[in-house]
């Protein structure tokens, strides 16, 4: 049972999400040795997809970090300078360093508390409806790394442990339903999830006075 006030709660939530982030984690730099599976040095293209959806539970320790330490009013900038935009707010991009266009520089900065794909995407596997593990990775593994990519399938197809994307998300949302089972695009999750701790924060104050 959660307990009552309601930035315990958030913090028990939080704690539980980080929990499954360790876990993956592990379970990703186990798989990544076993594999040798490696993103390309420097690369954060996928950061660029305007398509990646989160939900706003994966965003609570971000959050709430950044609300303890008094930054989301520049969190809240990031995401209206980021205009119409359907790019991560938390990206940052430093310039194409390849003649090949898909290849860019850039990373994340708020690495550390990146939402659950970020974490798996490249290096995890969905289980279709008939049970088949599909490997979920870029094309530039694909092409820049062909022998790794190919022991990965190996190891996929020769073993029953491995990530796997579905396991995770269904954990999250066990969490909270209401925020982790709807998934959102990237900046909306954020967003989201920003109002969510601003509206517990006031919850919080209003319970403090005695409102
Ligand atoms: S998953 Fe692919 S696109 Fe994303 S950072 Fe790694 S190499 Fe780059
Ligand atoms: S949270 Fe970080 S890793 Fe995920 S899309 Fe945004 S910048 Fe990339």
């Amino acid at each position: 049972m959660f307990p009552r006030s309601p930035f315990l709660h958030l913090k028990v939530k939080s704690n539980a999400v980080l929990k499954i982030y360790r876990e993956v984690d592990r379970d990703i730099a186990n798989f990544k040795s076993k594999t040798s599976l490696r993103c390309l040095p420097g690369c954060g293209h996928c950061c660029e997809s305007p398509k990646i959806e989160t939900t706003v539970l994966e965003f609570l320790p971000l959050v709430s970090k950044l609300h303890k330490a008094n930054r989301i009013s520049d969190l809240k900038k990031r995401i209206d300078v980021s205009g119409n935009s359907n790019i991560c707010p938390l990206y940052l991009p430093a310039g194409i360093v390849s003649v090949r266009a898909a290849q860019h520089k850039g990373m994340c900065s708020e690495y550390g508390l990146r939402p659950l794909l970020c974490r798996l995407y490249g290096f995890s596997v969905v289980r279709t409806k008939d049970s088949k593990a599909c490997l979920v990775t870029c094309s530039l593994i694909k092409d820049f790394y062909k022998a790794r990519y190919q022991k990965a399938l190996r190891f996929i197809s020769n073993n029953s442990v491995f990530p796997v994307m579905n396991n995770y998300a269904l954990k999250l949302s066990v969490i909270d339903f209401s925020l982790g089972i709807k998934q959102y695009p990237i900046k909306e999750a954020l967003a989201r999830a920003v109002e969510y701790i601003e509206s517990t924060a006031g919850f919080n104050s209003m319970a403090k006075a005695g409102v």
